[in-house]
């Protein structure tokens, strides 16, 4: 269970990663990932990082 993040249409804008209360979201070169094993897709909650993402790019693997 995690959450991915659509490389193509991730602007780099940051939000996400402050949100992850896991601390599972990093930069990577021009894009951010979600480290698979850390993510706990919030624990049944509402997905902090899909609520912040302008890009609607995180989706669910
Ligand atoms: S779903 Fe939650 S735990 Fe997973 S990456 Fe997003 S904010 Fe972090
Ligand atoms: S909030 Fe969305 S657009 Fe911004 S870095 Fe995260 S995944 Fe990329």
């Amino acid at each position: 269970m995690a959450m991915k993040i659509l490389a193509e249409d991730c602007t780099a804008c940051g939000a996400c990663e402050f949100e992850c209360p896991n601390a599972a979201i990093k930069a990577k070169g021009a894009t951010f990932i979600i480290k698979e094993s850390a993510c706990t897709e919030c624990d049944g909650e509402a997905p902090k990082c899909v609520a912040v993402c302008p890009a609607d790019c995180i989706v669910k693997v």
